[in-house]
Formats: structure tokens, C-alpha cells, sequence
């Protein structure tokens, strides 16, 4: 079974093409982007094939599934030969409100459900809409899957999803803490608990998913209790251009000194600050390590507000799970980054802990203990795959329907 995983954004399309047999292994991957925009981009990465690029105008969704479609049929570039040989599809959903606890088969009223959530995400739920309704249009006979960003943190106690507010605003609004990155924090906890031949259920686990989005999702007994994002994904660890957790005294005090609207307010928090904001050098970790190591002072005190950031999350939330038996490192920087992993997990021996920097210094993008033999409680690096686990959900849900 061939099953298409599609992350749709306003102006984007993410996608690519399992063969679900065969491993799974990716047939295909790529990006179509500034779409509406006079210049789009189109990018195909067949595998074993060369890479196709195209710059043309793509004026709309429809129109950027149609190249998708056309290339992965392609006679040159394609890994299938007719649009037959896609069985399902699996789209990424960000929002999925309080409706849903686990990824189901899109039906009308599914629809419908994640069209009530774009008032609380307006920057992806319509976008993923599109590409819900256009993949109807184009292959009107195939299943499709709607996997959540937001299902796994369902489980949250409402002592950890509430906010000191007035409840009748969680009431009329739903504004609580809803999490993001749920799929990668759960794949990644139970991916550990495989390898370590441990019972998930039987287990406390910190996950931290560090790369440009940043968050850290306390893990009981395969649950999840607490996460460091909120009602949108700007709380929490500080990240590279997001602000975290920030006293809302200041924002509004920024607003007035300022005189931003909320749109404005919206750039500032989000794109703007993070370690961006405080290194004025770089959003990416390895661009502010080189700024840090040639004496930019800057860039080395926004690296150790990053790392006390995650630091004092992984200590609240063992104090949360009463201990912890494994902690995990995973996204672009908790797989890549030896200093990151080394200054967050120094200094944790009373939890149990004892981190072996030698193996550390060495792992890059990859499955590995990074404690030591003795160490009570397990530390790990573990490379995450969230379109992986779009298409494991699709297939299940497909082969159970
Ligand atoms: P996204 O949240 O967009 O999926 P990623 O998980 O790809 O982001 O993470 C991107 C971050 O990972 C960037 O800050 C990048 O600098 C960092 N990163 C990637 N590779 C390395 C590396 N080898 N060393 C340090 N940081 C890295």
C-alpha cells in the first residue's frame, strides 16, 4: 500500500509518498511553496532519482496537488505509474481542539469539526482544509486520514490544560493549554521504550522536541500529563524566534510603549523574538554556536537561556511524574546538538541521571543511550519522523475501517 502524507500550509504543501510494504520506505518527498504568490517553487526529490525543481506560477492548491500528482507519475521523475497506485492519504492537522483524542478517517463531520478549530488556529486549519478538499476533488476514491498535532496532549489533567483566567473564557472560548508536536512526542517515547525493551505503561518520560518549534511533554505510563506549549505554540522553552513563556504584563506593556495592533503583537512573539530576538545573530543553533564560539556575547547568553529553559522544564515536570525513568532528546537540535544535550542533562545526578558526554559528543541524528551504565535513569537521543507516523495511523485506520 502506497499511502501520500500531506502537511498543507497556507501557502505550501509538504508531501510524500510511502510505500507501506516495502518497510515503509519514502518512494518520494518534496515541497511546493508561495503558492498564489507571481514566483512559485516546486521541489521533488524522487528516491534514486534525480531531483526535479520548477519555478512557475501556482496559483492555487489545487494547482500545486495537480504538479504533485503529475510528478510522482511522471515518466522521468515519477516512482509510480498511475494516481491508482496511491491507496490513502494522511494529513498533518494542527488543530484538533478538544474533538479529537486519536487520528481518524476524514468523513463530512470530521470536516466540519476541524473547521470549528480554525478560529483557534487560523494560520493552518483552513490551509489543511484545502488540501483535505482538493485531494477529494483530485482522487475522490482513496480514504484520507486526519493525524493531530494536539491528539496525544488530550490526556492532560485539567489541573495542567487550565489557565489562571476566568473559566467562562475556557467555557465560551476553549482557551486552555491544547500542546503541539504531539505525534513526534509520543513516537519518539515509544520508539525509546522499544528499543530499551521497557512497558511504556509502566514508565515515566520526559521528551524534549527541540528545533525551530520547541517543547517538552511530561509522559506517564504512555500518557501524556503536562506539555510546555499552550493554547498556541508560542509557550513554553524559548525557541528560535518564538518568545515562550512570557508575563503577559510585559507583552501588553510592549504593546502600549509600541503601539502595536495584535497582528503586530502576533509578529513580535512569534517571529521576532526566541533566541533571534535575544542573539540578534541567528534562529538556527548552528549558526549561533559559531556566533558564540567567535565571542559574540549575544549568541552565547541566547544559548543559556535556551538550554536553562529546558533545563527548568524537565526539572518541573519530574517533580510533575513524582521521578522520571527516561529523558529524550529529538527534533533538528535534540538529535544534532551535543552542547545543548550537555548542559541540560549536567547537573540532574539527583534525579538519577548520570550523562556520558563522550558517547554525547559523538551522536548525531540517531538512536542512542547518552547515560551511563550505571546511571539510575536513562537519557536518550532519538531521531524523530512525524510523517512516519502520519502514514502507520493511515494505514491502521485504513486496514480497520
Ligand atoms: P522544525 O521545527 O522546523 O522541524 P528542526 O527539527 O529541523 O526544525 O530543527 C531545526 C534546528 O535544528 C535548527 O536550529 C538547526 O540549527 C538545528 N540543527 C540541525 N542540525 C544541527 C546540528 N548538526 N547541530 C546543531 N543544531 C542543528
Amino acid at each position: 500500500m502506497n499511502i501520500l502524507v500531506l502537511n498543507c500550509g497556507s501557502s505550501s504543501i509538504k508531501y510524500q509518498l510511502l510505500n507501506m510494504q516495502a518497510g515503509p520506505v519514502v518512494l518520494a518527498k518534496g515541497i511546493v511553496e508561495k503558492i498564489g504568490l507571481a514566483k512559485g517553487a516546486f521541489t521533488h526529490k524522487p528516491e534514486g532519482k534525480e531531483k526535479y525543481e520548477a519555478t512557475l506560477p501556482i496559483p492555487d492548491h489545487m494547482a500545486g496537488m495537480d504538479l504533485v500528482l503529475q510528478a510522482l507519475t511522471d515518466k522521468q521523475h515519477g516512482v509510480i505509474n498511475s494516481l491508482e497506485e496511491i491507496n490513502a492519504a494522511g494529513h498533518r492537522i494542527a488543530h484538533g481542539g478538544e474533538y479529537f483524542s486519536q487520528s481518524v478517517l476524514i468523513t463530512p463531520e470530521v470536516k466540519e469539526k476541524i473547521a470549528a478549530c480554525s478560529e483557534i488556529a487560523p494560520l493552518h486549519n483552513p490551509a489543511h482544509l484545502k488540501g483535505i478538499d482538493t485531494m477529494e476533488r483530485l482522487l475522490p476514491t482513496i480514504p484520507q486520514v486526519a493525524v493531530f498535532d494536539t491528539s496525544f496532549h488530550q490526556t492532560l489533567p485539567a489541573e495542567a490544560y487550565l489557565y489562571g483566567i476566568d473559566y467562562e473564557y475556557y467555557k465560551k472560548y476553549s482557551i486552555r493549554k491544547f500542546g503541539f508536536h504531539g505525534t513526534s512526542h509520543k513516537f519518539v517515547a515509544e520508539k525509546a521504550c522499544k528499543l530499551l525493551e521497557w512497558k511504556i505503561e509502566e514508565k515515566k518520560i520526559i521528551t524534549c522536541h527541540l528545533g525551530n518549534g520547541s517543547s517538552i511533554t511530561a509522559i506517564n505510563k504512555g500518557k501524556s500529563v503536562d506539555t510546555s506549549m499552550g493554547f498556541t505554540p508560542v509557550a513554553g522553552v524559548v525557541m528560535g524566534t518564538r518568545c515562550g513563556d512570557l508575563d503577559v504584563g510585559a507583552l501588553l506593556y510592549i504593546c502600549e510603549k509600541r503601539g502595536l495592533s495584535t497582528a503586530e503583537a502576533v509578529a513580535f512573539a512569534n517571529k521576532e523574538s526566541g533566541v533571534m530576538g535575544i542573539s540578534g545573530v541567528s534562529s538556527d543553533f548552528r549558526e549561533l554556536h559559531a556566533a558564540a564560539e567567535s565571542g559574540n556575547e549575544r549568541a552565547k547568553l541566547a544559548l543559556e537561556v535556551f538550554c536553562y529553559n529546558v533545563k527548568k522544564y524537565v526539572g518541573s515536570y519530574a517533580a510533575v511524574l513524582n521521578g522520571v525513568d527516561l529523558l529524550i532528546f529529538t527534533g533538528g537540535i535534540g538529535e544534532n546538538d551535543h552542547v545543548v544535550r550537555s548542559i541540560v542533562s549536567s547537573n540532574l545526578e539527583f534525579l538519577g541521571f548520570r550523562f556520558n558526554d563522550e558517547i554525547n559528543k559523538v551522536t548525531r541524528g540517531k538512536d542512542q543511550i547518552l547515560s551511563t551504565p550505571d546511571s539510575k535513569a536513562v537519557i536518550m537521543s532519538i531521531t524523530t519522523d512525524e510523517e512516519l507516523v502520519i502514514a502507520l495511523d493511515t494505514l491502521h485506520i485504513v486496514q480497520t475501517k
